[in-house]
Order: structure tokens, then C-alpha cells, then sequence
């Protein structure tokens, strides 16, 4: 057996979700430990850029991760197609509420010209926004919003210059507008009986905010006949970020069973089936089947869809609309420390005359265990009691004591045996001291500007150091941000790596919590990370953070508008770099 690694470049690769089936395409470390890009035959360190440009925070947006994301989903669709026979076309759009931001959009409508991409809008400003490409050429636009005269209107200009605009009813309000527009075609937004489940599944179900009953749709049919007409399209749309499969299939059966039927009742002109978004974006990849880590791929849900459709007759137009997918991995967040604090207590040796050391730590896990009981009594018996300076400065002292001499001892009791490991980590007690953060970093960003999702649906976004990525870390960090808001602070990090380590690289090098062990799927309290050193200015990335944080963006404390590294390639694949200011280098 070879010996098991001390730390390298290949465990940080995966306790930092860099070797990832999306991102590992054009995200790497270096040699020299620094995160880098890979544009074409170049690679671009990523501290290099903060340091030309003398940034605390930006974003830096990688427009080719948007091209190859496209890519991958057309390809897979080719490919499939053949293995199935399926002779349906494929149609792609892009729903721009996912990301409305004119840079995102231009990307799409640019790299989207080799696969015919279209655009799903829901508001005015949306189809506004796509005025500008009206005499470019000719897509498919779905709209999906709340239909009026006003919408229709602009709606007109697209039809006149050749897209191919299809708006989608949900009432009879909708269909009362529609009545006027005889050249518009129509596609019938039907509620998903099936509620998928995960953080959007309120988009579905009888009572979801989207779309038809089938009962309504009934009526709706006898009263305004032009409809069997002008019905081209079915959409069911079941959420965003649906992390299970079999949900997915569900919402499939719903739109075939659906396809079938109103074929069978005369929709005979019900060529396009929309199944909506809902192909979820690994911002952790293990398969997991949980918010973060979807148990597919995209050549899972495409695979699917074929199959699926395969048995209709005439196989029909299958739209894409996934979002997420596509842009999710173009933005990555960077921000500087620019504090290091304790996380809690601190631990200091104690001074003469200040408790000496009171007690050793047992050797026995039971006893252990007892002294961290031990240790909570005391705080639940002091709890709304005012203690005086002297009392509040000696039980803060004996409770980290307490916390760290455990933590030694445990590393010690680890080492000695390490197979021991299972058994000491099954205890949450314990479970939670080597896993529990010892700093709290303080980092020069705003979750609610920068990544508002970490706010609003706890979602979990990769963070990775850009640097140091040889080197074990130091400490675990929750990582706490600009603003006075409680809320805005991030601790989660889940540890999956998958070599053989040695039990050394196991434990940080400063605090001795657990950053990782070998095959074992971890929660951790906290950000393994390094301390930064005197003078140095040590940065933190958060990935995939392009899909529905631009639109989101919250002022709190006035903090956000960071400034912005676009990378994109020009027509010989060289990157092209541009800087995009939004009047501060710094929210400091
Ligand atoms: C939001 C939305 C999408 C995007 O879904 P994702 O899974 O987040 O990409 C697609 N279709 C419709 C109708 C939407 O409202």
C-alpha cells in the first residue's frame, strides 16, 4: 500500500470541491498552491488579478464557463437523441430572471447563436432588455408573465421581425388580452400536481402560484375556441434546484400524461413540450441527493426527457429552460480578510493565582464526555446571573480550558489509535468540539450583496482560499461580513475527500479541529482556512455564485456594488480581460 498523503495540492482540490464534473474544466490550483483559470492555453492566478487591480472584493465573471455549459447541454441532448431515435428538435431558452444583467445576456445571445438558444421573459423590462437584438436575428421568446396590452404590444415587434414568440396563459384574464392578438401563439401553463419538494417546491401543486387546474382549463376550452387553435406548447414547470431525479420524473409524466391527453381532446397542434426548470447546479458535487448536491446529471435529466418523450407521437419539440445550469458557474465572489477575531473565548495559559490548571483531562472518552457536560452545567447555571468582571473573565477561562485541553486530548487518544475515529466522532458531543470554529474571520463583502441566497434560503455556496491551497489549514472559521446584521455571517462546509491522508493532515495545524477525514462525508462548523500572516492579504472565494445573485442584490448597510473582472475569449481563443468599476475598489 502506498503511504497514505501528507497535505498536497490534491487534498485541497477536494476538500474545496475543485475537483468538480462542472467547474474542474477551467478551475485549478497551481503548482504554487493559487487558484487559477484556464483560458485556452493560459492559466490566470486569480490573486494575480485582485493584486494588478488593487481589489479588496470584486467578482470575477468567467464568461466561457457560460459558453461550455451551453455546450454540454446541446451535446448531450445530440448525442442522446441519436441513441434514442429521437427525431424531435431541441429547443433551449434562456429564463432571464435567472440573471437579467446586460453582460449575462449579451453572453447568451452570443454563444447561444451556434444552438438556436432562446429567452423565457416574465416582465416588460425583461422583453425590453431583448429589444436590442430584435433585427440581430430570430429566437424563441416565451413570455410567462402576467399578460396585458402593454406586454403584448412589445410583444408584437418581435413577432413582425420573425421570432418565434409564444405566450404563455395561466387565466382567463390572460386569454381575455390574448383574444385581440389573433398571431400569437399560446402555450398552456399547467399547475404540476406533483410537488417535488426542496426550497421552491411552493411552485407547484394544486395551490403553487403558476399556471392552470386542469379544471379551470376545461372551462376556459369551451368558452374561447379559438384556443385548440392556437395552442402550440405545454409548460410545467416544477421549481428551481430539484435535486432528486425520481422528482424530476414525476414532473416529466405529468407533461407527457398532459401531451396525451389534450391531443386525445383536439389540441392537435400542441407540438412543444416545456418541462420547465428544476436542473439542479452541484455547488457541491457528491451525488448526494440534498439541496446542494443533486443525485444527477445533466446527462441523467436529458436521458430522461428523451425517454420520456420518446413513446409520444409525434415526438415533439422539447424546450430546456434551465437557468441555473448555465449560469451558476460563471461568477466567482472575492473578497480579503480584514480581521482576524476569536471565535468565542480565548484560550490563554492561565497566570499564577488565576485557577492553575484545575483538573487534567481524562484519558477515557466517557470521561471526557463528562467534563464537556460538565462545562455546559456551568453555563446554564450562570445563565441571567450578572457576574463581576473578575467572575465572567474566570468562567470564560475555565470553559476554554476546558474546550481545548479536550480537543489535545482527543487528537492524542486519535492518534494513538486511529481507528478509533468512527467511534469518538458517532458522540455529537465530541463531534461538535472538533468541528466547532475557533476564529471568525471578517471578510470584505456583504452576503446580502454579494451572495443574497446564503441569506434568504441558507443555500450553500463553495468557498475555497485562493491561495495556500499547498498548505494545511490553520484554523476553522465562520466567516463574518461587512454588515451589522447578524445574519450575515457563513459557517457551513461540508468535507468529502476521498484519498487516503495521513491522520496529521487530518487535524489543522493551529486549532486542531478536524478539517477533513479520508471517505468520510463531513458537516463542518466552520471554514478550514489559513491565518493570514503579518502584511499578508489572504483571500476567499465563493463559487458558482452567477445564477439569481445579480438580480437579488440587497443595499443593506449601503453596502455592494463591487467592482467586476470580466473574462471572456476573443475569436482566437486568447482572453480578453476588462474591468468593470462600480466607483469602489474596496467596501472598507
Ligand atoms: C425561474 C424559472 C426557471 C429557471 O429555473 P432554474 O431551475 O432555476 O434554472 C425556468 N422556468 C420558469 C418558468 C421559471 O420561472
Amino acid at each position: 500500500m502506498s503511504k497514505p498523503a501528507e497535505w498536497s495540492v490534491e487534498v485541497s482540490k477536494q476538500l474545496y470541491g475543485l475537483e468538480h464534473s462542472n467547474r474542474g474544466e477551467y478551475l485549478t490550483v497551481d503548482e504554487t498552491g493559487s487558484l487559477v483559470l484556464k483560458v485556452g492555453e493560459e492559466s490566470i492566478r486569480i490573486i494575480d488579478l485582485m493584486k494588478k487591480y488593487g481589489l479588496e472584493t470584486a467578482y470575477i465573471r468567467f464568461l466561457p464557463a457560460i459558453k461550455s455549459a451551453m455546450r454540454r447541454v446541446f451535446e448531450t441532448y445530440k448525442t442522446l437523441s441519436q441513441v434514442h431515435g429521437y427525431t424531435g428538435k431541441f429547443q433551449p431558452v434562456f429564463p432571464m430572471k435567472v440573471n437579467p444583467i446586460p453582460i449575462v445576456i449579451d453572453a447568451i445571445w452570443k454563444y447561444g447563436e451556434e444552438f438556436n438558444w432562446g429567452f423565457n421573459t416574465g416582465s416588460i423590462g425583461e422583453i425590453k432588455l431583448l429589444h436590442k437584438y430584435l433585427n440581430k436575428g430570430s429566437r424563441l421568446l416565451i413570455y410567462d408573465g402576467v399578460v396585458s396590452d402593454n406586454v403584448l404590444k412589445l410583444l408584437m415587434d418581435f413577432e413582425k421581425a420573425g421570432w418565434n414568440v409564444i405566450v404563455d396563459v395561466e387565466s382567463e384574464h390572460d386569454l381575455q388580452v390574448l383574444s385581440k392578438y389573433a398571431n400569437i401563439h399560446v402555450g398552456l401553463r399547467v399547475k404540476p400536481f406533483y410537488k417535488p419538494g426542496g426550497k421552491w417546491s411552493h411552485s407547484a401543486g394544486l395551490e403553487g402560484k403558476f399556471g392552470l387546474t386542469i379544471n379551470t382549463l376545461l372551462k376556459l376550452i369551451k368558452e374561447y375556441k379559438w384556443l385548440n387553435e392556437r395552442a402550440i406548447l405545454i409548460h410545467v414547470h416544477g421549481g428551481s434546484q430539484i435535486y432528486e431525479l425520481k422528482h424530476i420524473a414525476a414532473i416529466f409524466e405529468e407533461a407527457k400524461t398532459l401531451l396525451n391527453d389534450l391531443r386525445n381532446i383536439g389540441f392537435e397542434n400542441i407540438s412543444i413540450i416545456d418541462t420547465g426548470g428544476g436542473m439542479a447546479y452541484p455547488y457541491h458535487d457528491s451525488r448526494k441527493g440534498t439541496p446542494e448536491s443533486p443525485n444527477y446529471t445533466i446527462v441523467d435529466y436529458i436521458n430522461l426527457l428523451i425517454k420520456k418523450f420518446k413513446d409520444a407521437q409525434p415526438h415533439p419539440t422539447l424546450v430546456f429552460e434551465g437557468g441555473r445550469y448555465i449560469v451558476a458557474s460563471h461568477r466567482i465572489v472575492v473578497a480579503k480578510v480584514v480581521d482576524v477575531r476569536p471565535y468565542s473565548t480565548e484560550y490563554k495559559p492561565f497566570e499564577n493565582g488565576n485557577g492553575a490548571r484545575m483538573v487534567g483531562i481524562p484519558d477515557s472518552i466517557e470521561g471526557i464526555k463528562k467534563i464537556l457536560q460538565y462545562t455546559r452545567d456551568i453555563q446554564s447555571k450562570i445563565k441571567g446571573k450578572t457576574l463581576t468582571l473578575t467572575e465572567r473573565e474566570r468562567v470564560e477561562d475555565i470553559i476554554t480550558h476546558f474546550r481545548e485541553e479536550i480537543i489535545v486530548k482527543l487528537v492524542e487518544i486519535i492518534r494513538s489509535n486511529p481507528s478509533s475515529i468512527e467511534k469518538i466522532i458517532d458522540d455529537p458531543l465530541i463531534y461538535k468540539v472538533l468541528t466547532s470554529p475557533s476564529k471568525r474571520f471578517i471578510i470584505s463583502l456583504s452576503l446580502f450583496a454579494d451572495i443574497p441566497d446564503a441569506v434568504l434560503v441558507n443555500q450553500y455556496f463553495q468557498v475555497t482560499p485562493i491561495q495556500k491551497l499547498d498548505e494545511r489549514p490553520d484554523v476553522l472559521a465562520v466567516l463574518g461580513d461587512l454588515t451589522c446584521d447578524s445574519m450575515g455571517e457563513l459557517r457551513e462546509f461540508i468535507s468529502d475527500v476521498e484519498i487516503e491522508t495521513s491522520i496529521n493532515s487530518w487535524f489543522n495545524r493551529m486549532d486542531f479541529r478536524i478539517n477533513h477525514l479520508p471517505k468520510k462525508y463531513l458537516k463542518l462548523g466552520g471554514i478550514p482556512l489559513h491565518l493570514p500572516g503579518k502584511d499578508e492579504d489572504y483571500y476567499i472565494a465563493f463559487l458558482d455564485t452567477g445564477a439569481y445573485q445579480d438580480p437579488l442584490a440587497m443595499k443593506h448597510n449601503l453596502i455592494y456594488g463591487a467592482p467586476e473582472i470580466v473574462i471572456d475569449l476573443d475569436d482566437s481563443g486568447k482572453p480578453v480581460i476588462k474591468v468593470v468599476k462600480h466607483g469602489r475598489k474596496s467596501y472598507l
